[in-house]
């Protein structure tokens, strides 16, 4: 279900948001060769829960028989990990991986998401650097065309044009959407798409945005831990999200400093 947020939600919902961009600050602080995905788990959860927030991710259904609930607050994902890599003890960074950090916050009963890549220390390859460097731009591509009476397809399409024109593969099974009270609602925001094709974009709709890109082919599998989804070819790959809204002008960023 989609829904439209009233100026009083927006303003509840900006909290979360907020602390959402707060918590990627301090997680960015820590990032170092030598530190474990799990130490930095325990940074995010600490800064979350001090400043009245609840790790949203933790717990989260996996919807598999077998497969334990997501017992991260963040999303740690190495190099060809793209998304959903379980925070360990026994993954320590080193200079030169690609982290990903995914993270959902829940405060006064909304969510803020969000995700970032960093290189850890200095980057291995001048690859590597524009692989992050164009997922980034991938987003901010895209919600030129979040604008009211745009439609989803726009952005869509506006992502994948950036990220393929620049010789990089977009995964496709996995895609943004909107939040608010709830972490996933509707619309599906896919990172491909027609424009001029999907839901209309109005005022006051919240969507996370988030280009997953792949350096080499776009085919992906899942590990036997029955969450982290890596490249197929072993290719690196990058991340980057933010929530944002839907006004009667430009598209506010809401999880951004
Ligand atoms: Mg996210």
């Amino acid at each position: 279900m989609v829904t439209i947020k009233s100026k009083r939600e927006i303003e509840i919902m900006k909290e979360a948001c907020k602390l959402t961009a707060q918590t990627h600050e301090v997680l960015k602080e820590a990032i170092r060769p030598g530190i474990s995905t799990l130490e930095l788990d325990k940074i995010a959860e600490d800064f979350i829960r001090k400043n009245g927030g609840i790790p949203a991710q933790k717990g989260y259904p996996s919807g598999i028989k077998g497969v334990p609930n997501f017992p991260g607050t963040i999303c740690a994902s190495i190099n060809d990990e793209v998304i959903h890599g379980i925070p360990s003890k026994r993954v320590i960074l080193h200079e030169g991986d690609i982290i990903k950090i995914d993270l959902v916050v829940l405060k006064n009963g909304f969510h803020g998401d969000a995700a970032r890549t960093y290189i850890v220390g200095k980057p291995n390859s001048e690859e590597d650097q524009k692989l992050v460097e164009v997922t980034k731009q991938a987003f901010f591509e895209g919600i030129k065309y979040a604008t009211k009476g745009n439609r989803v397809g726009d952005i869509s399409n506006a992502i994948y044009e950036y990220v393929t024109r620049n010789g990089f593969s977009i995964l496709k099974e996995f895609q943004g959407h909107g939040i608010g009270r709830q972490m996933h609602e509707d619309p599906g925001v896919p990172n491909y798409g027609k424009p001029g094709k999907g839901m209309r974009l109005e005022p006051g709709m919240t969507i996370a945005v988030e280009p997953m890109v792949i350096a080499g082919k776009p085919d992906i599998f899942e590990l036997d831990d029955g969450w982290t989804i890596v490249s197929d070819d072993g290719s690196n790959t990058a991340h980057y999200e933010n929530t944002i809204l839907i006004t009667e002008k430009e598209p506010e960023i809401l999880t951004l400093g």
